[in-house]
C-alpha cells in the first residue's frame, strides 16, 4: 500500500492513498488542476482514481470535489449528514446524479481491492469520520478535525503501518494569537482541532515495532509551524510512557502545498 500528502492544512486537503491497482482520494481540499499536478508527481493521474472519500463537509476537505466529480465521474464516499451537507452548498455546483455511494461510521465497505474502514470523529460538522484503509495484511490510517480522541479512536488506529495524523496547532501560539475568542474556543474545544501535544500523546497510545511512517498534518497557517508541530510529537514520543523514542519511528511533517514523500508499506 502507498500514501502520500498532495495537500495538508487548513488551507486544503487531499491525500492519495493506493494499492496496485486500486487508488483513491481521501478528501479533495484544493482545486481541480492542483490535484491533478499532485497525481502527476507520483505518476498518477486523476482518471486513476477510483473514488473520492470525503471525511466531512468543511471547505478545506471539499473546494475541488465539484469540478473532479463533473469531470472524471468519480464515485464520493461519504456518510449520509456529509451528503446532505454537501448537497445544500451552492459552492459544489451541480453534480451527476447517483455519484454518491451512502457510507456509515464502523461499517466497512470495499473499493476493489481495498477494505475501508469509516470512524466517527468528534469535529464540528454533520457526520464526520476518518478511515483506516486496509489490503492485504497492510492498513493504513487518516485522522484529521478531530477536537479530542478517546478509547473509540485508539481502538481503530491500532496496529498500522502507516498514519497520517492530525498536528493543527500550538495551543500557546493559538491563544496568544490573533483569531477572535469564539474561533479560539472552536478550535480548542472537543469538536476543534488536535493540538501538537495531543498528536503525540495519541500517537503514543499507537506505537508498535512496525508502524513505518507518520505524517503530520492539517497544521494551521496561524498557529503553528513544521518544527514546532515536529518537535513537540517527537518530545512526546521520547518521554512519553512506553518504549519507544521519536527516532525509531519515521515521523515528517505533510506539506501545506507540496506533495509528501510516496510511503509504501
Ligand atoms: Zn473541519
Ligand atoms: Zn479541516
Amino acid at each position: 500500500m502507498r500514501i502520500c500528502s498532495i495537500a495538508s492544512g487548513s488551507s486544503g486537503n487531499c491525500i492519495y492513498v493506493g494499492t496496485e491497482s486500486t487508488h483513491v482520494l481521501v478528501d479533495v481540499g484544493i482545486s481541480g488542476k492542483k490535484v491533478e499536478e499532485g497525481l502527476n508527481a507520483i505518476d498518477m493521474t486523476s482518471r486513476d482514481m477510483d473514488g473520492i472519500l470525503i471525511t466531512h463537509e468543511h471547505s478545506d476537505h471539499m473546494k475541488g470535489l465539484g469540478v473532479l466529480a463533473r469531470k472524471y465521474g468519480l464515485p464520493i464516499y461519504a456518510t449520509r449528514g456529509t451528503i446532505e451537507a454537501i448537497c445544500r452548498m451552492s459552492s459544489v455546483g451541480k453534480l451527476p446524479e447517483g455519484i454518491f455511494r451512502e457510507i456509515q461510521e464502523d461499517i466497512p465497505f470495499q473499493i476493489k481491492d481495498m477494505v475501508i474502514k469509516p470512524f466517527q470523529i468528534p469535529h464540528d460538522a454533520a457526520q464526520p469520520v476518518g478511515y483506516r484503509l486496509e489490503h492485504e495484511n497492510k492498513s493504513i490510517g487518516i485522522a484529521t478535525d478531530l477536537g479530542k480522541y478517546d478509547e473509540y479512536i485508539v481502538g481503530k488506529l491500532q496496529n498500522l503501518d502507516a498514519l497520517l495524523l492530525e498536528a493543527n496547532h500550538d495551543i500557546r501560539m493559538l491563544q496568544v494569537g490573533s483569531y477572535p475568542y469564539y474561533l479560539k474556543q472552536r478550535i480548542l474545544g472537543d469538536k476543534g482541532h488536535l493540538s501538537n501535544e495531543n498528536a503525540g500523546r495519541l500517537l503514543c497510545r499507537l506505537l508498535h515495532d512496525h508502524l513505518k511512517a507518520v505524517l503530520l498534518g492539517h497544521l494551521s497557517k496561524e498557529n503553528n509551524y513544521e518544527e514546532l508541530a515536529y518537535e513537540t510529537v517527537c518530545q512526546e514520543v521520547t518521554l512519553g510512557d512506553n518504549p519507544y523514542q521519536s527516532k525509531d519511528f519515521k515521523i515528517q511533517v505533510a506539506k501545506r502545498n507540496c506533495v509528501s514523500d510516496l510511503v509504501t508499506v
